[in-house]
């Protein structure tokens, strides 16, 4: 999958959709991100530069459109579905280091290309896949991809017609001031392409406006595609539209017929349309605050976001989410930016930028009963409120935010002292977390043992365990094995929860994060409560002052 003309064009969201089709089918599917950037991963990345960093089950740092694999596919991605050019290029400088080239000189062509390709091919054999999509990063023309689309070349000679093709996915504009929709920009990007000695086997156009007959084929025949592999792909309402608008469009068939492949049975959606359904027909609504220092950028958080529209819809509710900078939360005007709130989450981060605000958002939370999820620093930042306010233990902190802290309640894990690399040190990926019975996230389990993704340096500091527990914050959650603290919460009250792990990561289309069900579900009991009414959330009629939700979303 290449993509034209501009960057945000969706690869990872066609990516997905093709792959739920192919899977709805019945085959083994799997998608793989290639980067051209050369950080090895994009974990040393600040999120304002390319969004969330995701963390898979076998603690690799990735690209954000992992996430959207999983959600879609609701199979876990590895290491091997993430590949940038700083790791292809590491690779082959320590192949050279080691003599494995002893005597040749090391070029892009073939010793890069090769690296690239037999990544490509790795992941399937590895894991047993019928059908892997790999999705080029960037745009076709940078000078950064030219080794990837190099390879896709040769790859596409090495395999065979029927084993490989290649779907570029481009935009047809539209002009207001015309009135038309412009093919040019296509024709012009798949020009690019063919000069790189690639023919592409199908396009997929993204587009405002439905595409005339006459646009489609005057596509297909400057670009030297068949008729019916011109895929319109119209603007969606949402992005979980986007498999039915392709499955409208027949990519899936026109995909399988090209690889010579059966189309085996009907795509079984009926899970994914139910969700659909609730997700657009929600009955009520919730609004929750997301407290964090990046949220100028909204795919910063995209894992949490997708996470409460999975919620929500579990919950037949839409979840507005309003995005609070927490460096602008003060003791001041805390009350007037967070009491109108059903619920308060507080995000991940690293270091003291927007600490203090995302510490008195737990405060206000806690004082004032609002439903609180705290996620990693949300976690340790409620840990550190609560040392301060209720345990009085002044100037408690973190010892990533004050080495001198008189109360380290938050520390170093004894294995990362010492560690000074940046690059894919932190604990990563899932560890096994142990649920207390009695804990209110158990009911939300429903199980004692769960696996979660982590992606942190510091931990709770177990020395302060008992003081919290007789103060009534408790250890929900422990890793059995380690005798960590996964979870904090405060027992009375209505439901404040933090968790030092990640649980955004896990929650697909198909399976909601339990804890992001129970915690939506706790926004909308709260909500009633306010308005007076009795019912818990799940049996709730409308009551006449209560916002009910939009039809359209
Ligand atoms: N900065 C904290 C740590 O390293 C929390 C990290 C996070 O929120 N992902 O422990």
């Amino acid at each position: 999958m290449t993509g034209g003309v501009t960057s945000s064009l969706g690869k990872g969201i066609i990516s997905s959709s093709l792959a739920k089709l192919l899977q709805s089918r019945g085959y083994r599917v799997t998608i793989q991100k290639l980067d051209p950037y050369i950080n090895v991963d994009p974990g040393t990345l600040n999120p304002y530069e390319h969004g969330e960093c995701y963390v898979t089950e076998d603690g690799a740092e990735t690209d954000l459109d992992l996430g959207h694999y999983e959600r879609f596919l609701n199979t876990s991605t590895s290491q091997e579905n993430n590949v940038t050019t700083g790791r292809i290029y590491q690779s082959v400088i320590e192949k050279e280091r080691r003599g494995d080239y002893l005597g040749k000189t090391v070029q892009v062509i073939p010793h890069i290309t090769d690296e690239i390709k037999n990544r490509i091919r790795l992941v399937g054999k590895k894991y047993n896949y019928d059908i892997v999509i790999t999705e080029i990063g960037g745009t076709v023309g940078d000078i950064e991809s030219l080794p990837y689309i190099e390879s896709v070349r040769q790859l596409k000679w090495d395999l065979g017609a029927s084993n490989c093709l290649v779907i570029h996915l481009t935009l047809v504009p539209y002009l207001p001031t015309s009135g038309e929709l412009k093919t040019k920009p296509t024709q012009h990007s798949v020009k690019l392409l063919q000069e790189a000695g690639i023919q592409p086997d199908v396009l997929v156009l993204r587009t405002q406006k439905t595409l005339t007959a006459d646009i489609r084929k005057k596509v297909a025949l400057f670009c030297n595609v068949e008729l019916s592999s011109v895929i319109e792909s119209v603007d969606a309402e949402t992005i979980y539209d986007v498999p039915l608008l392709m499955l409208g469009e027949k990519l899936d068939e026109t995909v399988l017929k090209k690889l010579e492949l059966p189309l085996k049975q009907k795509p079984e959606l009926k899970p994914w349309k139910d969700f659909l359904k609730r997700l657009k027909s929600p009955r009520y609504v919730v609004h929750i605050g997301l407290v964090g220092k990046y949220v100028e950028l909204h795919d910063a958080y995209k894992s949490i976001s997708e996470s409460f529209t999975h919620a929500g819809a579990a919950n037949e509710c839409k979840v507005e989410l309003e995005y609070i900078h927490s460096e602008y939360v003060t003791d001041e005007n805390v009350a007037e930016k967070l009491e109108h709130l059903d619920g308060i989450l507080v995000a991940p981060g690293f270091g003291s930028r927007g600490i203090e605000g995302k510490i008195i958002a737990a405060r206000y939370a806690r004082e004032h009963n609002i439903p609180y999820l705290g996620i990693c620093l949300g976690m340790q930042c409620s840990v550190i409120e609560f040392a301060r306010n209720v345990l009085g233990f002044k100037n408690a902190n973190s010892t990533e935010m004050n080495r001198k802290t008189p109360y380290p309640v938050i520390d170093l894990m004894e294995e990362q002292k010492g560690v000074t690399a940046k690059g894919g040190t932190m604990r990563l990926g899932a560890y096994p977390c142990l649920i207390n019975k009695e804990s209110r996230v158990y009911k939300a389990y429903g199980t004692e043992l769960v696996n979660e993704r982590h992606r942190h340096r510091y931990e709770f500091n177990n020395t302060f365990l008992e003081d919290f527990k007789k103060a009534g914050m408790r250890a929900a959650g422990i890793n059995p094995d380690t005798n960590l603290v996964e979870i904090m919460e405060i027992p009375s009250h209505r439901w404040y929860v933090g968790t030092q792990f990640h649980p955004e990561y896990r929650s697909t289309v198909l399976q909601p994060h339990p804890l992001f069900v129970s915690f939506v579900e706790a926004a909308l009991r709260y909500a009633r409560e306010k308005e007076g009414g009795q019912e818990t959330a799940g049996t709730v009629k409308n009551s006449n002052k209560m916002e009910k939700a939009s039809q359209n979303g």
